[in-house]
Formats: C-alpha cells, structure tokens, sequence
C-alpha cells in the first residue's frame, strides 16, 4: 500500500498548513504554486535593497499557548520563527479631535483602559469584553478543542451584525466607534458583519499582536521545509492550468510546465471562484456554480511601501490607525470622495537587530476594486497603461500628504515609494476583485458564504481562507478542518492537544 498523495493547488499559507499538517500524517504531498516563491499572503519582495510583506502583516495567536503557537509547535517550526511582539495593541488618532487612543493588549487592561476613558459606560464596556470572549469560545477550533457536533449550535448573540452588538453595550458615539476599529482587519459591513467574527478578530488581537522580524516568508519557509522533509513537493513558478476528470472524480491537475500530476486527492487552496475556471463545467452542478460565483468578496486595498532614511523615523512598536473623524469605521469601503483617503494602518516592520527607527514603512488604505474596474483588463503589472500609473502615482501622494499631517515632517524621510492597488491583489494572489480575504461573511445570509470542505466531486477537497475564516486567525484553522477530513474527526487536534510541547516565548 502507497502512501496517500496529495496534491495541492496554490501554495500561499492554507496550502502550506494543509500539506505541512498532511506531510507530518504521512501524505505525500505536491504543491502547485503559480508564483515565483509560495507562500501567496505569507510571500514577501524585494525592493530598493528592503525585504516587504506583501500580506500578513499583524499577528495573533502566536503568544504562549496560543493558538497559532500550539499549531507551530505542533509542526516543529515555531522555535525557527522570529517575532516580535507589538507593545499594545494598536493605536487610534482621530485628526477631527487630534484624539489619540493607545489600546494596550491583555482583557483585563483593555477593558479597564476604555472604562477610564468613558466611566460613564464602564458597565457596558467590561459587558462587551467579556461578550467578545463568550462569543469566541463558542468556537470550539478557535481553542483547537475537538469538536463533537458536526453542526454546532450557536447563541442569538453569534449571528448579531457586530454593529448591533457594539452599540447593545456601547451609547456613547465615539466609543462605539473606537470598538470598530479592527474593521479593517475583517472588511466590516454594517448590518451584514456577524458578531462573531468581530468578537474572534477582537480577542485574537487584543491576546497578543505580533510581527515577523525580517518578513513573513520564513513561515512559508518553514512550512514548505516540513512537506520537503516528508519527501513532498513544494513546486514554484508551476501554477495549475486545468483540472481533468472523468466519472466525477478528478484524475489529474495540468501545470504551466505542461506536466499532468496525479494523486489520489485535491485540494483547492485558491479562491473557489478561480477553481470554477480551471475545472470543466460540469464538475459542479449549475446551482453550485452559480453560488460560488455570487457569494460577495471582502473589499480591497490600496497599499503604499516607503523605503525611509536612515536614523529619522522612529520604529513603531504596534500598528497605528488614523480616521479623519469618528463615524467612518464602517464606512472604509465605500467609494473613494474628494478627501480619500479618509482613514487607514500603517506600521514600520521590524528587521534583525532593529534600532530605535524604522527602515521601512507600509501604509494599507482600503480600496474598493470599483476604483481600478476600468484597468481590469490588464493583468500585466507595469504595462497597465500610462493612465493607470498617473492614477496609481496620484493616490500614492494623497497618502503621503495625509503622513505629512500625521508625522509633520515626514516626506523628507522618505528616500522611495511605490504603491499596489486591487489590481495588485488580484494578480498577484488570483484572487476575484483583489478581495483582501476572498469571500465575505454576512450575517443576513450565513448560509450562502458557509463552505463545506468537501465538495461534490469525491476527491477534491477546499482550504483556503474562503473557507471558515481569513487570515492568520483563521486559515491555519481550517487546514486543520481540510486535513482531518482525511485523516478523521479530532484526529489531528487530538494529537496536538496530547503533544504536551512547552510553550515558546515571543522576543
Ligand atoms: C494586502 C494584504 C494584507 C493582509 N494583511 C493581513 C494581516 O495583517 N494579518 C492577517 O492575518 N491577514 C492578512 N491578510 C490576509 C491573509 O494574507 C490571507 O487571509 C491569507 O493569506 C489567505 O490564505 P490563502 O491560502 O487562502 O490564500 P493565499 O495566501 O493568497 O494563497 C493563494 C495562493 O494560490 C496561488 N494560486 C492562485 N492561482 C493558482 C493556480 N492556478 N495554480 C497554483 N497556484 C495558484 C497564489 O499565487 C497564492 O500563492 C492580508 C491580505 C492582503 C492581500
């Protein structure tokens, strides 16, 4: 009897976990990677002689018994990464007030900080932290805990938009606004976000954020070393051209080298919606198409990477968000105004050995893709026409001026600076409309962006975070989910949990 083989499409960070999690079952594992390094959020680039995160830039879950940190200690590779954690949570500025509010990290100290600075909403704000914690314990992987129903039950509470909880504890306009302010970090909607996934982004973040030192490859790096190590394959440059089936199963994958891979599973670890376009049309029933096809993305983003001078901008221990005025933190995607942009993050990864100042800069805007559409028909970056780059060059400066009113002073600090629009985001990851976190979660149709792992066709299986969740928070999380239906219910969680490793510790 062989060892299972696997292969997986996309090598960007569900791909990774999922094979790395498989490898370690004893799977053999292929990945295809379209690009010319995996890792697809957890890929970084050079220029100007500065390394860049392309995505997955502000971590949870990797202080001590975290969860990212029990997974990573799981796979063996969490005393091989570098980083750093941020010294408190974030900080906000509004420029209507010039208000600044430094949120510090840990429950207790986030709760206390906001009841002193609104003592008359004190009741509600420790009601609303300790809610944001009931709500994330309702969900047992969060936890990594095995799981006894396949389809768990949830409070009233879960599937609330998460401005409705929000204002349920919070009267007061400004806080009410200050506790949105990670809406960014899962493209909130009014009225459609559900509560839930506020109250799991919340919690990760308030537990502990962190950054990688010297860029987030070396996850993609590490994983990609325990598929190799297991005598898998992690191959780059190589994407996926075109699925082939018969008597519904698929039976081999096509790559760009014009090689057929065949295995005894797949699974999809690119958007589904760029799956529909390498699988022949009858794979899925029309229905089924048809819903993958109309499931809303999470809006996009227009990111600005500056290159600074030595020894004049200092290091930024946490990520900043700055908002024009209170009122707009459900407001980040509507289309660009006169003043755009109105609000955005920014913050200065950290290198080896890094000083009192920062090398580099990246300032992420959110963007809907309605502001590129015109330009949607190219797909070469730097030949998308000289209208593209005026515009492109023009939004640049807007978040440079926009710098210049939060750090007086501080264009001269800047020796380089590029931007990526959605259009970028598109490319670079095959993503639809440059979403920042494929499909978007809506509380008035939970149904509709809820994704099994299994799909119709018997032997093609999805990760990825358009499954279950986005980000660091979530798509290591549901690798978890894809690999188990493989290797069993629990079976992997199971074993993480009776792995009893020490904890590591973040520098
Ligand atoms: C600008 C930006 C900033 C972000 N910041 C954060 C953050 O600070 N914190 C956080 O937690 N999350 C962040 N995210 C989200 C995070 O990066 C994603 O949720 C996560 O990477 C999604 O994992 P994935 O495997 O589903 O997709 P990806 O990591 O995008 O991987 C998909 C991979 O599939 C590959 N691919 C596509 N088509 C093919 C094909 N035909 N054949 C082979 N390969 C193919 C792509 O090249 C890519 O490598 C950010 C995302 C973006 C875009």
């Amino acid at each position: 009897m062989h060892d299972p083989h696997v292969l997986i499409i996309g090598g960007g960070t569900g791909g990774l976990f999922t094979g790395a999690l498989l490898a370690k079952e004893g799977f053999r594992v292929t990945v295809l990677e379209k690009n010319r390094e995996a890792g697809g959020g957890l890929q970084c680039f050079e220029r100007y002689g500065e390394t860049f995160e392309t995505g997955m830039h502000t971590l949870g879950g990797f202080e001590a018994g975290g969860s990212l940190d029990r997974i990573c200690r799981y796979l063996g590779i969490r005393e091989r990464l570098r980083l750093r954690a941020d010294d408190c949570l974030a900080s906000i500025r509004y420029l209507s007030d010039d208000c600044q509010y430094r949120l510090p990290k840990g429950r207790a100290a986030f709760a206390d900080y906001l009841c002193g600075l609104f003592p008359a909403e004190a009741p509600g704000i420790r009601a609303y932290v300790d809610e944001l914690y009931r709500l994330a314990d309702e969900v047992d992987l969060f936890y990594l805990r095995e799981s006894g129903d396949a389809i768990p039950s949830h409070s009233e509470q879960f599937l609330w938009a998460a401005d409705r909880l929000i204002a349920h504890f919070a009267a007061d306009p400004k806080l009410r606004d200050v506790l949105a302010f990670l809406n960014p970090l899962y493209s909130g909607q009014a009225g459609h976000s559900p509560a839930y996934l506020h109250a799991l982004i919340n919690v990760l973040y308030i537990d502990g954020p962190c950054r990688f030192v010297d860029g987030s490859r070396q996850l993609a790096n590490a994983l990609a070393d325990v598929i190799r190590s297991a005598g898998g394959t992690v191959d780059t440059a190589n994407g996926a051209t075109a699925i082939e089936m018969a008597d519904r199963e698929v039976t081999g994958v096509r790559s760009a080298d014009g090689q057929t891979h065949r295995a005894d599973v797949y699974i999809s670890a690119v958007h589904p919606c760029t799956l529909l376009r390498l699988l022949p049309p009858e794979a899925f029933t029309r229905a089924y198409r048809q819903r993958l096809e109309s499931i809303p993305d999470t809006y996009s983003a227009f990111t600005v990477f500056a290159v600074l001078r030595p020894g004049c901008f200092p290091y930024l221990d946490h990520t900043c968000y700055y908002q024009d005025q209170y009122g707009l933190a459900w407001r980040h995607g509507e289309a660009p105004g006169p003043r755009w942009p109105r609000g955005f993050m920014y913050f200065t990864p950290p290198v080896s050995g890094q000083d009192p100042y920062a090398r580099k800069l990246i300032v992420n805007c959110v963007m809907p893709f309605s502001e590129v559409a015109q330009w949607a028909g190219t797909h070469v970056p730097g030949r998308r026409g000289p209208a593209y780059e005026a515009w492109k060059q023009a939004r640049l400066e807007q978040v440079l001026e926009r710098m210049e009113t939060l750090h007086p002073g501080f264009g001269r600090y800047v020796a380089h600076a590029f931007a990526a629009s959605p259009l970028t985001i598109r490319d670079y990851y095959a993503t639809r409309a440059g979403a920042l976190f494929g499909y978007r979660k809506d509380c008035t149709q939970p149904a509709l962006s809820y994704l099994p792992v299994r799909t119709k066709v018997r032997n093609l299986l999805l990760t990825g975070q358009n499954v279950n969740l986005h980000g660091i928070c979530g798509v290591p999380l549901t690798a978890i989910t894809t690999a188990e239906a493989l290797t069993g219910r629990n079976h992997i969680l199971r074993k993480l949990n009776q792995s009893g490793n020490e904890p590591a510790h973040i520098c």
